[in-house]
């Protein structure tokens, strides 16, 4: 018979499509379709053997392979159950191929409901196996292309580790749920069979053919692959299985014309660094997945994968050195491609801009020193919500694309562009891609390829879209299936022609269209997942802290070293071992971990990795400081000094005892009754002033007094900045600036009713489905005002300190049955704003608690603290993009500002926002239940503070303020620091900041990093005195390689300190990186 095509006897579309989707199903009919035809052979393997690693979770670790094979194993077989969840357990197979199996394709087949890995004998891990959810299934090992009985020696043994979770974890009744911890896994299948290679080209085939009858229903095309698919089964059923495949060939060579778009294939594995498993099981995900990925490109020349991540590429460095030089390998000839150039795929609103320069910085670097290759894509595909000011810091690692897909998501408005062009807040533009597909997981369907391609918002503009396929999240990986799909769709008329591509290929294809590309200003706001600003507050608490400490630590190493007070090499070293702390905060801003979307055991691992990057800074701090600080002999006075790290001189109260200031050796310091204040906790108050990054002997400083006073049931503090009217039940009703300024923060003049500060407000929080992540626009609808006149109160307001230097007011109201807050509201001598020490005792289910700061302000905008800037947003509701952003990110400070008068609120831990009308809201918790069911339950202690200001928040310098409510000034014993005062660093000019002074990365010089703050042009003055002085300074990039030379002048300023200065010309929001270079010790 020709190989002519004739369409189906009757025209009816439904049942011809039924007929070819029923006879390659895998569930109806496998006893006569063709798929049950797949695999004609099969037999038991007879011999297995069980051993169960003891302990749970992550102990896998301690039990490499060669510490697995002389363990006892103990007979078991298929039926048997293994558990409970997050345990291993081993099993030893031996395998007899039968000798009528020559020349056959031998599988080996595991279906045991969890995840599992193959392991050679000599303990080469083969592939990953996961059966738990039938989507991701992968549940055979090929044996041999061809079996020969000369190939090994029989029986073949192999090692299967399986790991009693499944792709998704092991959530209790759904995916998202807490873990079920109890679960077993079954061993439902262990054999071997033969693989029938026509068969399985047929069913690819006629996979493909329906899927274009399918989709492409309005177009004769997917008639002619209905007809083609129909006849197929014919010659199939009539025995002629050759002229089957022969028709498919003739169908699939026919060819698209010019006009096809493109798709650049790209296999990837999107592998969550912990979700709903934690950090032990993500490195046997990575090991399972990418050993499964190396087994596919033996079979596919043409398969490129890609790659992201370098902590997970550190992790199988680590555990599974062989599998990595195998990956190495493959990383040289260009096919399996790390992409991103960050640590981990973070978060990308919480983190801070330091910390988005330590993701690249170490990522690059681990790129470039294993694979000699620098990342030209940033790759964020997952993370809910893109900083403005990416596009700058990328272009400092010297990246100049981008690829999310994220905002697909968007719950309200459609994202109007798939290409585009980035432009962050400083100006900087990155050429940004969405695939339009989507997704970052596609199984290379007819469906997706078209649809991808109908999705496009760039129609006209672009010829090439990218199409990332292979199973992820929980890793997994592209499968042999999707690969074939991929050949059949290369270049067939109706469907877009599919091309592997690298990311690189494929921008550059996209970088020849940019001149059609729109472009898109300032940050990718997500329309969703919004409660993660505020869901596991002591992560995102420890996170700032952790970002403060190594600041500190970094800036006293540098400090300590270049004034030769350690040696190179040490300081060298400390600094290799400050970037190690780095990386355990960078891994918890993992786009999961640090957003609170991760099951309860990824934040008892995050809280160790917190708790040891916390304690090894202030272990370089106290070390510095001991270096910096001690004299030659050990009988010179022991004075006390007081450190500054930020760069412009800071006031503060701090409580210092009694004994240290009545030791004979302080003799600098005069007391008088005016500046010092008992303290009712022992010690006393006393206010003090420091040098811009340096230290000052501690001299107690005159501060015109705080007062309290108490009037109509109000209490009224005042100080030489502000005056606040307090009510009993803590609300703050007047806010004026101090000098008789009329102006009253508080103040309505266009509308009834009373307006105030420091209202708790309990909302319900019942999100759609994504528990931890979404809180939803109807919760501002619940709003359950708490601290209201007569309310009952646990602990009536009573002043606790009251002045000079210091007013404390405490209270302590009930929020639920369950759930307390109690408040101490702080004025200092010296501080232009409020504090409010918090702590709250939270048990509560699906509610929400925030701190709203109700303002007679009128203000259409309102500005946000950034990384390395401000975003503004508006507080009207005008548009849908406008009322979207009911709840945002912000970190240390918001401001909402008239002309010439606004207000702060500055905090230490908190990142949710809202600010509607006049009213402007700090998220302070949330409950939700999944997948994380003890999520913030519990004890949480966080400060906030309200500063009324005049002028602009610029020009009130709010975000110094913000800096100062965030860091300490470190007070020390001292004996060397002999000279009154002296100042390492210093900016002069306004408006900067100089956000870290570090050790570099390879040779000991000092990198320092300023960035103008307010969005402003000027000219500011580095200023360097830490003895001895740099030989040389340079312009460098973000991974610390010059730039461009800068000069450094000697300057002899009035005090008589010799320093060295030199000027930097800053854009708004510029981020500065200036190398000072020392001549070597
Ligand atoms: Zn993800």
């Amino acid at each position: 018979m020709a190989d002519i095509v004739t369409a189906s006897f009757h025209k009816n579309r439904r049942t011809t499509l039924e007929r070819i989707e029923k006879y390659i199903s895998d569930v109806y009919f496998t006893d006569a379709n063709l798929r049950g035809k797949l695999y004609p052979s099969s037999k038991p393997i007879e011999k297995i053997w069980h051993w169960a690693l003891p302990g749970g979770e992550g102990k896998w670790e301690k039990f490499p392979f060669s510490s697995i094979v002389g363990q006892n194993f103990t007979p078991t077989k298929v039926g048997e159950s293994f558990g409970p969840t997050w345990s291993t357990h081993w099993f030893k197979l031996e395998v007899m191929i039968p000798e009528n199996w020559m020349g056959q394709e031998v599988w080996l087949r595991w279906k045991s409901q969890s995840e599992a890995m193959v392991w050679s004998e000599s303990g080469s891990p083969l592939q990953g196996l996961s059966t738990g959810v039938e989507k991701q299934m992968r549940s055979g090992y090929r044996i041999s292309e061809c079996w020969k009985p000369t190939e090994r020696r029989l029986p073949l043994v192999y090692y299967i580790e399986m790991s009693c979770n499944n792709m998704f974890g092991a959530g209790k009744n759904g995916m998202i749920n807490p873990p079920d911890e109890n679960k077993t896994f079954t061993l439902e299948m262990a054999e071997i069979c033969t693989l029938d290679k026509q068969v399985r080209k047929l069913l690819l085939d006629l996979d493909v053919l329906h899927g274009m009858a399918k989709k492409l229903e309005e177009d004769p095309r997917g008639y002619e692959a209905l007809y083609c698919a129909n006849q197929m089964i014919n010659y199939i059923v009539n025995g002629n299985k050759s002229l089957a495949s022969r028709i498919a060939d003739n169908f699939f060579a026919k060819r698209n014309g010019e006009r096809a778009h493109t798709l650049a294939v790209m296999g990837h594995c999107h592998i969550d660094s912990a979700w709903l498993w934690p950090y032990s099981e993500t490195k046997r995900k990575c090991a399972r997945s990418w050993s499964s990925t190396l087994q596919l490109m033996k079979d596919y020349p043409e398969m490129k994968f890609v790659c992201s991540q370098a902590q997970q590429f550190e992790w199988v460095k680590m555990y599974y050195p062989e599998l990595y030089a195998r990956i190495k390998i493959r990383v040289q000839e260009g096919r399996f491609i790390p992409v991103g150039g960050t640590w981990v795929e973070m978060d990308g609103l919480i983190p801070s801009g330091e910390s988005f320069m330590r993701q690249f910085l170490y990522g690059q670097r681990f790129f470039q020193k294993e694979f000699g290759l620098k990342c030209k894509e940033f790759w964020l595909p997952d993370t809910f919500g893109y900083s403005a000011q990416f596009p700058q810091i990328c272009k400092l690692f010297g990246i100049n694309r981008f690829l999310t897909q994220k905002l697909s998501w968007n719950l309200v408005n459609r994202f109007p562009h798939h290409n585009f062009l980035w432009e962050g807040l400083d100006g900087s533009t990155v050429l940004a891609h969405f695939p339009p597909g989507d997704s970052y997981e596609m199984d290379v369907t007819v469906d997706e390829a078209v649809r991808t391609v109908k999705n496009l918002e760039d129609k006209g503009r672009v010829t090439t879209s990218a199409f990332l396929y292979g199973f992820g999240d929980g890793g997994g990986g592209p499968t042999s299936d999707m690969l074939e799909r991929a050949r059949r769709l290369s270049d067939v008329d109706g469907c877009p022609r599919m091309e592997h591509m690298s990311p690189s290929e494929f921008f550059q294809r996209l970088e020849k269209d940019q001149r059609n590309l729109c472009r898109w200003v300032g940050e990718l706001y997500l329309e969703l997942h919004n409660g993660t600003y505020t869901s596991q507050a002591k992560t995102k608490k420890q996170n700032r802290e952790c970002e403060f400490a190594l600041r500190e630590a970094e800036m006293l190493l540098a400090v300590t070293t270049i004034r030769g007070l350690l040696r190179n090499s040490e300081g060298y070293r400390y600094q290799a071992e400050l970037g190690e702390a780095w990386k355990k905060v960078l891994l918890n801003q993992f786009h999961d971990v640090i957003p609170g979307s991760s099951i309860g055991i990824v934040y008892r691992d995050s809280d160790v990795l917190y708790q040891e990057a916390l304690k090894f800074a202030k272990g370089i701090k106290n070390f510095c400081l001991d270096v910096l600080c001690k004299g030659n002999s050990s009988e010179g006075e022991n004075e006390m000094s007081v450190i500054n790290t930020l760069p412009w001189p800071v006031k503060k109260v701090i409580n210092v005892s009694k004994e240290i200031l009545e030791e004979p050796s302080q003799k600098r310091i005069r007391l008088e009754e005016e500046t010092m204040q008992p303290a009712s906790t022992g010690g006393h108050y006393v206010a003090v002033k420091a040098q811009g990054i340096g230290y000052s002997k501690l001299n107690v400083t005159h501060a015109a007094p705080v007062e309290v006073g108490f009037k109509d049931n109000k209490f009224i503090l005042r100080n030489s900045f502000i005056e606040a009217v307090i009510t009993r039940y803590g609300t703050v009703e007047n806010l004026r600036l101090a000098g008789g300024d009329a102006r009253d923060v508080f103040a309505v003049d266009h509308q009834d009713g009373v307006k105030y500060g420091n209202k708790i407000n309990l909302y319900d929080d019942i999100p759609l489905y994504w528990d931890a992540w979404d809180t939803m626009d109807y919760h501002l609808e619940t709003e359950q005002h708490l601290n209201h006149e007569g309310v009952q109160l646990v602990q009536e307001m009573e002043i606790v300190e009251s002045g000079p230097l210091l007013v404390k007011l405490r209270w302590h109201m009930k929020i639920s049955e369950h759930s307390s807050l109690r408040q101490d509201i702080e004025l200092t001598a010296v501080n232009p704003y409020l504090t409010f020490n918090t702590y709250v005792d939270w048990h509560e289910k699906h509610k929400f608690l925030k701190v709203s700061f109700d303002t007679g302000l009128h203000a259409k905008k309102a500005t946000f603290d950034s990384q390395f800037g401000h975003v503004e947003r508006p507080t009207h509701s005008n548009t849908t993009w406008d009322s979207a952003k009911f709840e945002v990110c912000g970190h240390k400070w918001a401001d909402i500002s008239e002309h010439n008068f606004g207000v702060a609120v500055l905090n230490d831990s908190k990142y949710g926002w809202t600010c509607k009308g006049s009213k402007l809201s700090l998220s302070l918790l949330r409950s939700p239940k999944a997948p994380d069911d003890k999520c913030d339950m519990g004890a949480h202690t966080f400060k906030y503070a309200l500063m009324p200001h005049d002028g602009s928040f610029q020009k009130a310098q709010v975000q110094k303020k913000a800096y100062e409510f965030n860091t300490d000034l470190i007070v020390t014993p001292s004996q060397s620091l002999n000279v009154k005062a002296d100042t390492w660093f210093n900016l002069e000019g306004e408006g900067a900041m100089i956000e870290a002074v570090k050790l570099s990365e390879d040779n000991g010089n000092v990198v320092v990093r300023i960035y103008e703050m307010n969005g402003g042009r000027s000219t500011v003055r580095l200023r360097i005195t830490a003895h001895p002085p740099p030989a040389s300074a340079q312009l460098c990039n973000g991974l610390e390689e010059p730039i461009a030379p800068l000069v450094l002048v000697k300057s002899h300023p009035s005090s008589g300190t010799e320093a060295y200065v030199c000027d930097l010309h800053l854009t708004p929001f510029k981020i500065v990186n200036v190398l000072l270079i020392y001549a070597r010790q």
